[in-house]
């Protein structure tokens, strides 16, 4: 084996960092349930042509980024650094104007070959949505609250800025690509190579480069905002307009583009000054004529597409499970019991933590670490009983509970453990709790927490009122 370690810029997802993933990616998926888009996947990899015709000749990511390889077959194979490609095929091979509007979401892996950093991968992991058959504003302003909606429930809306452009229509792009040609060329032995490359294909690529000499002709080349026509500006109205509807703020960044002709109109990015130089979280845009440009109808596009792990760094710890029960038998009966005690637990839902041997001792600093909320001890006696200790951890109390009641017990408790879960996860605006004050107050409960907001205790508090009532 020629190394042990994983490829340059690529990087296993240990369990705490693939379960903060996980959470990223799966509040991404139900927010987008809330606005109707349905999951969706796309292969890995494509024919090259995919995403050589649509993402550009002068992009860098088909330049210098893309892993292209033939395969044994001989086809051309690119895996994708990319979503929104693969799902405008995936549109066309699928006869998915049939269903128009059709609204996905989407989530996997993406390969570019960059410079690994912080924040930046060779296969880093995306979460998109798209859009199509919208050629309305109301499309782009819908997606702008999505994304925002998502940033906001991850709890990261503080640090976060949008910033947004118009690209105007193709007929305003035209004046527009015409003027910054003549600008440009005007400086043409001052730009760097890559520029000068893009200055026929692709002049607005320009306008974003990271080049220190380009960044200064760029400071004074000519403005989009004074060659968009009346449309194109009625259209950008629409959209600041509406995002003051659904109460986002924004910058205008007039210098954010997107390179290639079929973008258009809508071109926005949220971004962070918390990560350094990769400060784009998320970016997205109209993209009216991208379909048209692989060979199918004309179809309106707008999407949006963010990197999980420059998110994975802003959020930086995924919430915290469930906390599991541990059963500590003593004895092979018990550990028979326990065996059938566990599998009835775990199928009602109930994390349990059971370890493979050990003695007393061993089993609870096992629990300890395990985080459990709870520790059942059997032996013979209570086999015979039917009557268990059961040990509150935290507050080292224990109770006497008899077997039926504490399944009953440990289901009530997870039910109500899932609605905070959820409350939490959400960090959604409940100052009194509403919806777990409303499942206690069904359950005969709320005057555990007192008046109070729940204690950081609630768990215990909780456990103990259903274990000691009727
Ligand atoms: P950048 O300017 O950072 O190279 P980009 O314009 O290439 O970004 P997009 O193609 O718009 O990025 O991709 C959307 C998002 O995907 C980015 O905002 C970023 O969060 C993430 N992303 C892009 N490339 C990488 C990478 N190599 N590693 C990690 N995340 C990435
Ligand atoms: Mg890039």
């Amino acid at each position: 084996m020629a190394s042990l370690q994983p490829v340059r810029g690529t990087h296993d997802l240990l369990p705490e960092q693939n379960r903060l993933q996980d959470h990223i990616a799966n509040t991404a998926r139900d927010i987008g349930e809330l606005y109707g888009y349905q999951r969706m996947a796309t292969p890995i990899f494509e024919f090259t042509d995919v995403f050589a015709r649509t993402l550009g000749d002068t992009s860098d990511v088909v330049t210098k980024e893309m892993y292209t390889f033939e395969d044994r077959g001989g086809e051309q194979i690119t895996l994708r650094p990319e979503g929104t490609a693969g799902i405008a095929r995936a549109y066309m091979s699928n006869g998915m104007q049939q269903m128009s509007p059709v609204k996905v979401s989407y989530y996997g892996p993406m390969f570019r070959y960059e410079r690994p950093q912080k924040g930046r991968q060779r296969q880093f992991h995306q979460i998109g949505a798209e859009l199509l058959g919208v050629e309305q504003v109301a499309g782009d302003i819908e997606m702008i609250g999505y994304g925002a909606h998502i940033l906001k429930t991850l709890g990261l809306w503080d640090s976060i800025t949008l910033e947004l452009n118009t690209l105007g229509d193709p007929e305003s792009r035209a004046a527009y690509r015409d003027v910054l040609v003549d600008y440009f060329k005007g400086h043409f032995d001052k730009l760097s190579e890559d520029s000068r490359n893009r200055l026929e294909k692709n002049p607005l690529r320009i306008l974003d480069s990271k080049d220190e000499g380009d960044r200064e002709l760029v400071a004074n080349a000519p403005l989009f905002a004074d060659y968009l026509n009346a449309h194109s500006k009625e259209f950008f109205k629409g959209l600041t307009e509406g995002l003051g509807d659904i109460g986002i703020n924004y910058e205008l960044n007039p210098r954010l583009v997107r390179g290639l002709d079929y973008y258009c109109h809508t071109c926005f990015e949220f971004t962070t000054n918390t990560l350094g130089a990769q400060g784009t979280v998320m970016a997205g845009g109209r993209y009216d004529g991208l379909i048209s440009t692989m060979g199918g109808p004309q179809t309106a596009g707008v999407g949006w597409a963010a990197g999980v792990e420059r998110l994975a760094l802003m959020v930086g710890k995924s919430p915290a499970g469930p906390r599991p029960v541990a059963l500590i038998p003593m004895g092979d009966a018990a550990e028979a019991k326990c065996r059938a005690l566990a599998q009835t637990l775990r199928e009602a839902g109930i994390a349990v933590e059971l370890g493979y041997s050990g003695n007393m001792k061993k089993r609870l600093k096992r629990a300890d670490k395990a985080r459990a909320i709870l520790a059942v001890v059997v032996g013979d006696s209570e086999i015979e009983s039917g009557r268990f200790q059961v040990k509150l951890l935290d507050r080292s109390e224990a109770f006497d509970v008899a077997e039926y009641r504490l399944i009953e017990i440990l289901k009530q408790f997870r039910e109500l453990s899932s609605v905070k879960a959820v409350q939490q996860n959400t960090s959604s605006k409940s100052p009194n709790d509403h919806q777990w004050r409303l499942a206690l107050q069904n359950m005969d409960l709320l005057e555990v927490l007192g008046q109070e907001s729940p204690s950081t205790d609630w768990e215990n508090k909780l456990l103990q009122k259903l274990i000691t009532t009727n």
